[in-house]
């Protein structure tokens, strides 16, 4: 028997065998070539096929996303045949080498000759010119396609998995995960929990890929993992998987209550999701609508820009499934961890804080554009609330809501209907939202409190990086008292208040935030039930005073 400790990210007991995931990749293996001209035909081919496939990729965006979005496919196509680039690649060629070893030198050359430039337009193009180069490489040695590869359901092991990876696994393989890296805010943690799945983070080197195929019991609550744990050890655990399951039992006894707390006060309890299949989980946990929809996993799960029809079904979905419940949609929320190939971004020095979410949408307003149409379509089946992430500026918010009132208008000319009755809202993830909550209030419907960024930007904290550890603290004065100003400038201005952080979920502050006064919280599905008995079980009037006291006070009130 051996056992690894990790930190639990998501509770549960799951048992099963240990898999490691399979990354997809292109071998690239070195080797000399004999018949040069044969290689350098090898390669000519692969680059003709890469420039074929852009041109189809362009016509594409251009169909669905406009000129500019095209222009990107097309600035590909050229760097894929540019004469420098090729040059460099038939010398290399030429003196022996096999093409797809010479196509990653080169790439690796010329990205780093651009990085060095100090055109910021110049420097761009090291992003560009792997893309195009990697695309050469993927034709040459045909790329290994990543994820589960196992007949049974597993529990999953990896060095770290990125959102983009977790998004496209089947989920119907994973009993549980195990990762070496990652931090309990990274999305990979919040997927596990919205998809209720028990998850380890952090083992470091414990994890060996010799126990490969041997069975792994894992406490995501505890942090524990037991390969092939002995008589006494798999019954220990077994025992408090069957109370985990007694416990959900007595908690499924609440579904359909209110969540009132003793003296009366109301709070609405929403779900987080990424995908429309997570609404079945939802439903089953009797969340009373959708907080957070983490719509950026829609395009994470795409090889390319998902078209405006892709994307309304799935919103359509979504709203059609919650029949009537309130839903809210966030729009593309990509940057920092969250980075997808095909938008073909440069690569930043600190990405939590570069060109992402709201920004890249007011950037580039054809992808916008994209979305808000695919949003506004999929209204008159629901009812739909429009989110926009990482404000943090009041013109952010005019400049998106003119691109909501221009949809508008360009749906009412070709007489597509939608719902007069959509609500905006904007996520206070940073420091700066927080601040100008009194003048945002004036320009949305509702706020949602992104508790995870909050933190990560207040603190001056890195959500990712797990040897944080105490640093990152959600329960710090400094978040809890931008919580209750954001709630105070909303309510003097009529707008209603949630959280979809992590934080909501935190039975440990529950008593907080109804003392503030929120009036939603958006947990996973999973969360639903036990926030709902806290809040049953709380007396705000007893324990207002003291919370606000201690808020007030640098006390953290737990
Ligand atoms: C947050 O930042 O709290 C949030 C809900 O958004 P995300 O975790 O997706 O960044
Ligand atoms: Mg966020």
């Amino acid at each position: 028997m051996i056992t690894i400790q990790g930190k639990g990210v998501s509770a549960g007991v799951a048992a099963g065998p240990l898999y490691f995931y399979q990354r997809a990749k292109s071998e690239i293996v070195r080797t000399t070539v004999a018949d040069v001209e044969a290689e350098w035909k090898r390669f000519k081919d692969a680059q003709a096929k890469a420039i074929e496939q852009l041109g189809a990729l362009a016509d594409k965006a251009r169909a669905e996303a406009g000129d500019e979005a095209a222009l990107l496919f097309e600035t590909h196509q050229m760097m894929a045949e540019d004469l420098d680039y090729e040059e460099a690649i038939e010398e290399a060629i030429k003196g022996g080498t096999n093409a797809e070893a010479v196509v990653s030198d080169v790439r690796d050359q010329f990205a780093e000759m651009f990085a060095n430039m100090d055109d910021a337009y110049m420097q761009a193009r090291a992003a560009d010119v792997k893309d195009v180069s990697n695309r050469i490489i993927g034709i040459l040695t045909g790329a290994v396609q990543g994820g589960i590869d196992s007949d049974v359901p597993v529990i999953l092991a990896s060095d770290d998995l990125a959102p983009s990876e977790t998004v496209q696994l089947d989920k119907s393989k994973i009993l549980g995960f195990v990762t070496e890296g990652g931090s309990g805010s990274s999305h990979t943690a919040i997927l596990a929990r919205t998809m209720g799945i028990p998850a380890i983070i952090g083992v470091g080197d414990q994890l060996k890929k010799e126990y490969a195929g041997r069975e792994i019991i894992v406490d995501g609550g505890t942090g524990t993992a037991v390969l092939e744990a002995d008589a006494d050890t798999r019954a220990h655990l077994m025992k408090k998987r069957e109370e985990q399951l007694k416990l959900q039992e007595m908690l499924d006894q609440l579904k359909g209550k209110e969540n009132v707390t003793k003296d009366g006060h109301k709070v609405r309890i929403y779900c987080n999701i990424g995908n429309p299949e997570d609404v079945h989980n939802v439903l089953k946990n009797d969340g009373g609508g959708i907080g957070l929809f983490r719509s950026e996993f829609l395009y994470l799960g795409c090889d390319d820009f998902p078209s405006e029809d892709y994307q309304f079904e799935a919103y359509k979905k979504v709203l059609s499934d919650m029949d009537g419940k309130e839903v809210v949609i966030r729009t593309l929320d990509i940057g920092a961890d969250k980075q997808i190939g095909y938008f073909n971004l440069p690569q930043e020095e600190n990405p939590a804080m570069g060109n992402r979410a709201l920004r890249i949408c007011l950037n580039r307003p054809e992808i916008f554009r994209t979305q808000l149409r695919a949003l506004y379509r999929a209204s008159a089946f629901g009812k739909l609330c429009i989110m926009f992430p990482m404000v943090a500026s009041v013109w952010e918010v005019k400049e998106a809501k003119k691109m909501c009132e221009q949809v508008k208008k360009e749906l009412d000319n070709e007489g597509i209907a939608y719902s007069n009755d959509v609500q905006i809202g904007i996520m206070i993830e940073t420091p700066a939202a927080a601040v100008m909550s009194d003048r945002l209030a004036k320009e949305v419907d509702f706020f949602s409190c992104g508790t995870n960024d909050l933190t990560q930007y207040t603190l001056a904290c890195d959500r990712q990086n797990n040897d944080l550890g105490r640093f990152f603290d959600p329960h710090h004065p400094a978040v809890l008292r931008l919580l209750k100003m954001v709630t105070d400038n909303a309510h003097k201005n009529g707008i209603w208040v949630g959280i979809c952080g992590e934080l909501g979920a935190d039975l440990q502050l529950t008593e907080t935030f109804l003392s503030i006064g929120i009036d939603e919280l958006s947990v996973s599905p999973r969360s639903v039930l036990p926030l709902r008995k806290k809040v049953i079980e709380t007396n705000v009037a007893q324990v207002r005073d003291k919370l606000l006291g201690d808020l007030a006070s640098d006390q953290t009130p737990v």
